[in-house]
């Protein structure tokens, strides 16, 4: 049994998730205390619950705490089953993390899955749909699983209802990802979507982000979205830097004026370009654990350049080691640019198991 005190680091969410994720790929069961101790609402919330019984039943689990506000949780996986399955969150909780928890355990079954989301697909604090299909898929299919993912319906919060449609081409073996060279390549694309709101919203969005960054309107779209469950409005930037095409995130809220949204998305950009490397803080956090699956299962060493490392990526340090022999180095290059290694470790890992 693996202890993991659901309170380290950054202490929120993930910590439950990547814990169920890196069960389910080892096979060995995991007893998660304190969970979400820090937040306003601790305890497992809707989104979280809904991937502890994604991951029960992809692998006929025991689970003890599978409850709302449930702080303890012990999750005891049995062989993993690929097929079709539904999971809706029944709130406008994020799909993709659902998503992104039973993942590593289905892109290595020994199967396709297919798999039917529904709740939020364009979540503040959560990775967006578009992140996912442009940005985090494209990256693991370099390793070696490849993941089709389609949108049917957006879904915003509050109102959710959001829907996508998963198949999961599984890998054989996984293999090493290097992302270190970050050459802008292409012209950026500046796309807003706005949901049951004034269309004119998006395009002061667009204005405001051209005219900060210099370029052509002509890279701005705005689509119009009227089948949504409630009113939402998402700000991107997508750019193309080495192999990786990033994403850059706003959400538009209400009492916070559209050029407020856009500027923060032009932050996000500036930061990433002035560092100029090819894998954002959010990459980064998601990067860390199928990377450590083919360092610890090929022995592959992956590096990729980034930006300092936010709180969510250092968890994933500290955590991954409790269930994979891997070794993670991290190594700062310039200011706001750090150089990671995801290797094999040198020894079974043993850190707080029985
Ligand atoms: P909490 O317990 O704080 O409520 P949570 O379960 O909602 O947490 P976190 O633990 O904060 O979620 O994890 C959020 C995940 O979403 C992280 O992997 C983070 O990188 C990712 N993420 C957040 N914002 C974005 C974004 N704009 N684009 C891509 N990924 C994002």
């Amino acid at each position: 049994m693996i202890h993991v005190d659901g309170s380290q680091g950054e202490g929120g969410g993930q910590i439950v998730r990547s814990s169920l994720a890196l069960s389910l790929v080892t096979g060995r069961p995991v007893t998660i205390t304190r969970i979400r101790a820090g937040r306003k609402k601790p305890g497992l919330l809707k989104q979280h619950l809904t991937a502890v019984r994604a991951a029960a039943e992809i692998s006929e689990a025991t689970v003890d705490g599978d409850r709302l506000g449930a702080e303890r949780l012990v999750f005891r996986p049995g062989p993993v089953r690929p097929g079709a399955y539904t999971f809706r969150i029944g709130t406008a909780g994020s799909t993709t993390l659902v998503f992104q928890t039973v993942l590593p355990a289905l892109m290595l079954a020994e199967g396709p899955s297919h798999l039917f989301l529904e709740g939020g697909t364009h979540n503040a604090w959560a990775p967006p749909f578009d992140f996912l299909k442009t940005t985090f898929l494209p990256c693991l299919a370099m390793t070696g699983p490849r993941v089709d993912v389609v949108l049917e319906r957006y879904g915003f919060f509050p109102a959710g209802g959001g829907r996508f449609r998963a198949t999961v081409a599984p890998a054989r073996s996984m293999r090493r990802l290097e992302l270190l060279e970050a050459t802008p390549t292409g012209d950026p694309r500046v796309r807003v979507v706005v949901a049951r709101l004034p269309e004119a919203i998006g395009w002061r969005e667009c204005r405001t982000i051209t005219r900060a960054l210099g370029w052509d309107e002509s890279v701005a779209e705005v689509e119009t979205v009227n089948d949504s469950s409630g009113p939402g409005n998402v700000v991107m930037i997508v750019r193309r830097f080495g192999r990786v095409t990033e994403l850059f995130t706003g959400f538009g809220r209400r009492g916070l004026p559209a050029e407020k949204v856009a500027e923060e998305v032009v932050r996000q950009y500036r930061r990433h370009e002035t560092a100029g490397v090819p894998v954002g803080e959010h990459l980064a956090d998601q990067l860390l654990l199928p990377l450590a699956l083919a360092a610890s299962r090929e022995k592959a060493t992956s590096r990729f350049k980034t930006l300092s490392l936010s709180r969510h990526a250092e968890t994933q340090i500290d955590l991954i080691p409790l269930f994979l022999d891997v070794h993670f180095e991290v190594r700062s290059e310039a200011e706001d640019v750090v150089c990671v290694r995801v290797g094999p470790g040198t020894a079974q890992s043993s850190a707080a198991s029985d």
